[in-house]
């Protein structure tokens, strides 16, 4: 028995066997010069191969379009064109012809220069291409190499699924009912994998550095989505305790389901909103589970990754009348698009930033870009028509940028006018406050704002300059450093003081062990993951408000955030003393 400790990403306990879904390993590829005689037989290889992935990748669109939202769909539409895209091929037999080597490494090493060229172009829509060549080159030297990989989409038997890393199309097509739990060496809470893990509500444990190397195929393995933890091989004793967590964790979601219509307010009184984040449209669905009251934050990058072309104004439009129109006439906040630093569009920002996470990325980007900028304001404000919707703008650093992206939203409303396209004319408009320099100025930017959004993730890394993905330097990132809890503070006061309303939408928002702290700071709405929502209500339920406010007072007055947190588990414990 071994266990091993990554990030927990989804919550929730599986015991089950390994499927080791490994990649394929292209680097030692076969490298050889034909003969001229031999050009006809190579190309026709490649003619065979490609038949067979056309006819691969047909089935999973087919099985796409009717399981999935058309965006996904369009993700296997996109590497149907490509296959069957004649310059691609003619680019091949040129390169076969002149360089006379086998047909592998023609299309390993087009594929490769291709990837690298659309990574380094302007135009965002091209760079979005390389994951899609890259994905298309795999299927194609798997069938020239006669490597037969098993379809997730085909898997007969319940089981744990362990890979290195997961591309988007195995995530989106392999069997949820069969995937009972997710183990990777590779990935982070905001990768494709972490999110769609989420949404299709399967627990996941990601960056465990070398789980392919310490487990076999078959082998049973434990995964807890909640701790973090994963059991190689478990012995009877952790089996029993495996049972036993699994009892609790059902006995807990009964108890925290049965929470779920009744209000998010305290004994005194004072009621809050709790909505969910989402990062794809078919997290909606969770919202009835969870009794989540809004969607408070649409990671709107997203839709880059599952669609491929979602700078399109029309494919935006469609994915938020999805979004909308299934959150009822429950208010949902759209962020526009947050690409760069740690975030899973590497292809958005400039190849040469020395600097990603202080560089080019969301609204800077944003307002680099007017036209895609337009569009996704043009989508959102007619998306508006089906439903409740708000806009949001991520990394404000200063009133500038905010007065520059009103200044946008109302050339978009002109648009839409101008096309006779119905849209929301009154839509609000929040700021998110996730740079320290809002923060600081937030009485400023409560002038322009209709309700603020705390992001704590970037803004615990940017006011502890601390890179949120870097594990050498996490154990500094404390939310309850003196500096972050001031920084909320003051925000809230200073929108409070202009009469808007504040949500949290960072991680911090859903942890139970806060709410509390930020009831007593004032927080209006709180935003998380929707599983998270009964955890934290309870919380809510069973606090009053009064005394959370002298909490907060206190933990204001606390010199580090290790004196914070003592004084938080000592007031819980008091209240919650079962936990
Ligand atoms: C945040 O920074 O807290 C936030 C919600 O935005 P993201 O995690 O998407 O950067
Ligand atoms: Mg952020």
């Amino acid at each position: 028995m071994k266990i091993l400790t990554g990030i927990p990403v989804s919550p929730g306990i599986a015991i089950e066997q390994v499927f080791l879904y490994l990649e394929e390993d292209f680097s030692e590829l076969p490298r050889y010069s034909i003969r001229k005689n031999q050009v006809e037989a190579e190309w026709k290889r490649l003619m065979t191969a490609t038949a067979d992935a056309v006819e691969e990748v047909r089935a999973l669109y087919d099985q796409a379009s009717r399981e999935m939202s058309k965006e996904q769909a369009d993700i296997f539409g996109a590497h149907l064109m490509m296959l069957e895209d004649t310059a691609f091929q003619d680019q091949m037999k040129e390169r076969l012809q002149t360089t006379l080597q086998n047909i592998e490494w023609v299309v390993w090493s087009i594929s490769h220069e291709l990837v690298q060229k659309l990574m380094g172009a302007p135009d965002p829509y091209l760079r979005e291409r390389a994951v899609d060549i890259s994905d298309v080159s795999r299927r194609l030297l798997n069938r020239l190499l006669s490597i037969t990989r098993v379809s997730l989409a085909n898997l007969s038997q319940d089981v744990i699924l362990v890979a290195h890393d997961l591309l988007p199309s195995d995530v989106l097509v392999m069997n949820k009912n069969r995937v009972k739990g997710i183990a990777m060496d590779m990935g982070s809470r905001t990768c494709h994998t972490a999110i769609l893990a989420r949404a299709f509500e399967i627990p996941a444990v990601l960056g465990l550095s070398a789980i392919t190397k310490e487990i076999n195929d078959s082998e049973k393995l434990i995964v807890n989505g909640g701790s973090g933890e994963v059991t190689i091989n478990p012995d009877k004793a952790a089996r029993v305790q495996y049972e036993g967590a699994v009892l609790q964790y059902r006995k807990k979601e009964d108890e925290f389901l049965a929470l779920r219509d009744l209000p998010a307010e305290t004994l005194d009184g004072h009621r809050v909103i709790l909505k969910a984040n989402i990062e794809i449209p078919e997290e909606v669905e969770h919202l009835a589970r969870y009794g989540a009251e809004g969607i408070g934050l649409y990671r709107s990058e997203f839709l880059l990754l599952t669609s491929g072309q979602a700078t399109e104004e029309e494919r935006q439009y469609r994915a938020y009348r999805q979004v909308l129109e299934a959150a009822g006439n429950l208010p949902v906040t759209i962020r526009t698009v947050d690409s760069g630093g740690d975030k899973l569009l590497p292809e958005f920002q400039s190849p040469d930033e020395k600097n990603p996470l202080l560089g080019w990325r969301a609204i800077r980007f944003s307002l680099a870009r007017p036209e895609l900028f337009k569009a996704q304001l043009r989508a959102i404000l007619r998306s508006g028509v089906h439903g409740n919707v708000q806009i949001m703008f991520p990394m404000i650093s200063g009133i500038e940028e905010l007065e520059q992206a009103r200044a946008l939203l109302e050339d978009a409303k002109v648009e839409c006018r101008q096309k006779g396209q119905p849209y929301a004319e009154a839509i609000e408009v929040g700021t998110m406050i996730e740079i320290p320099s809002a923060a600081m100025t937030a009485d400023i930017l409560a002038t322009k704002s209709d309700f603020f959004s705390i992001g704590t993730n970037d803004l615990i890394q940017y006011s502890l300059a601390v890179d949120r993905g870097n594990e050498r330097v996490g154990y500094l990132a404390q939310p309850t450093h003196p500096g972050v809890l001031r920084f909320i503070k003051k925000t809230i006061d200073a929108a409070h003081k202009q009469g808007i309303p504040v949500a949290m939408c960072g991680e911090l928002a859903g942890d139970p062990a806060v709410t509390a702290l930020l009831l007593g700071l004032r927080l209006d709405e709180f935003s998380m993951t929707a599983s998270a929502i009964p955890l934290v209500k309870r919380i809510i339920r069973g606090v009053d408000l009064e005394s959370c406010r002298t909490l907060a007072a206190k933990a204001l007055e606390c010199t580090s955030y290790r004196h914070v947190i003592t004084l938080m588990e000592a007031w819980m414990a008091e209240r919650f003393p079962a936990g």
